[in-house]
């Protein structure tokens, strides 16, 4: 495997006086030493490789599907190397170590290419440094492969099927919202629509759809990338995260203009993603107008379904959970077995909550009322909750009840 590996990087370090230094990161045996560690680690799936600095020596390790474990312990005569070697290949600066930095290569191991993204961090024992790796793909993932239930689906479908407004996906940092939005994407996207995507990481490539991403040396702000694209008149244009007021701004006169946009926005929930774009400077009138929908979501993990184990749901926790239980309904715990590597978990699985305006809740967004009386009026009209979605997935033994709350 490790001959067919090739690196495009994306600076060269400034070669002057660094020669020493970097002809140890380049050392044939550091060099197959880290190869190794990419290329095992885009073998199994791995999101990130972290090499972290112990007071002897280097230990690297893996996340996979949400889960670090330990690959590695490298000896303390190879730390400043390992760590420089990464530090080349992403076109850092290796004459600093006393500074954060992040740079950026591209690999090709195989079949797979992936972008990597590297973070390095000076900590008390040496650099620590991280790499994100982002898997380029088609993007394949079908809406209906998300893990929506049937009655939040129907509805999203229902929404998208409208030709223009704002489709937020929201949720922390790494919920899956970039996955959901291609997904939402690939649903509506036909060869007779112009789409137009700009975000500063492309996960996937989507056929049929134009893709862009500002690079190091961009000298314009990202919400005049938005500006620009929607001058294009995309029939469907997606623009990565809303920050701040210039970026909403460009995507609710997107929306407006005919067009559908689709957007991310780190918010803890539906409503208070209504409310951040207010508190932005939106009027509230054109926050009631533009968006069409708000999915909200999070990723917890999911239970291992050979080694799962039920239990009965007490009778203090249905009361203080507020829902009308079915009778012998059950929870599920993690054991583990070999399927699972004895973790009790495998893989992770998305809960939903899908906001759609209706004439009253826009009623209520254009009054600035509060964002409790949104909520009462989005239960009242049956709309779904992150709560009730992820407690209906646990009692289906797809996750665990504590994860659910912990994720709320
Ligand atoms: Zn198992």
């Amino acid at each position: 495997m490790a001959e067919k590996i090739q690196f495009e990087t994306a600076r060269r370090t400034p070669d002057a006086d660094v020669k020493q230094v970097r002809n140890a990161a380049e050392d044939k045996g550091v060099i197959q030493e880290v190869d190794s560690v990419l290329a095992a680690a885009v073998d199994g799936n791995a999101t990130d490789i972290h090499f972290e600095p112990q007071q002897e020596g280097l230990s690297v390790r893996t996340r996979v599907g949400g889960l670090m474990s330990t690959v590695k312990e490298m000896p303390e005569r190879t730390k400043g190397n390992v760590i420089n070697r990464l530090k080349v290949l992403s076109g850092m600066d290796i004459t600093k170590t006393k500074i954060p930095q992040s740079g950026f290569f591209r690999m090709t191991a195989g079949e797979r290419k992936v972008e990597l993204y590297v973070y390095v961090l000076p900590t008390l024992y040496g650099e620590s440094l991280v790499v994100k790796i982002q898997y380029k793909q088609s993007a394949t993932m079908k809406l209906e492969q998300l893990g929506m239930s049937p009655s939040v689906l129907t509805s999203y479908r229902r929404a998208l099927a409208r030709n223009s407004g704002l489709y937020l996906v929201t949720g922390p940092p790494a919920s899956g919202k970039r996955t959901t939005l291609y997904a939402s994407i690939l649903e509506v996207l036909k060869p007779d629509l112009l789409a137009m995507g700009f975000d500063p990481i492309v996960k996937y490539e989507i056929p049929g759809m134009i893709q862009g991403k500002p690079d190091d040396r961009s000298e314009f702000t990202f919400a005049e990338a938005i500006d620009a694209l929607m001058k294009q008149e995309p029939d469907l244009a997606y623009i990565g995260d809303i920050l701040n007021l210039d970026e909403a701004r460009a995507a609710i006169q997107g929306a407006f203009a005919k067009r559908r946009v689709f957007a991310r926005m780190t918010a803890n929930d539906a409503i208070n993603a209504l409310q951040n774009l207010i508190d932005m400077g939106i009027q509230p009138f054109l926050v009631a107008a533009s968006v069409a929908a708000i999915l909200n979501q999070r990723l917890i993990r999911r239970l291992c379904p050979s080694c799962r184990e039920a239990y009965p749901v007490d009778e203090a926790l249905k009361k203080e959970l507020g829902f009308r239980f079915p009778e012998n309904a059950r929870f599920y715990k993690p054991k583990g077995c070999p399927q699972c590597e004895f973790r009790g978990f495998n893989g992770q699985v998305a809960i939903f909550e899908l906001y759609l305006p209706s004439e009253e809740l826009n009623k209520l967004v254009v009054a600035k009322e509060p964002v409790q009386s949104l909520r009462q009026r989005a239960q009242r009209e049956g709309q779904s909750s992150l709560k009730m979605d992820g407690v209906l997935k646990a009692l289906g033994g797809l996750c665990t009840l504590e994860e659910v709350l912990n994720a709320l």
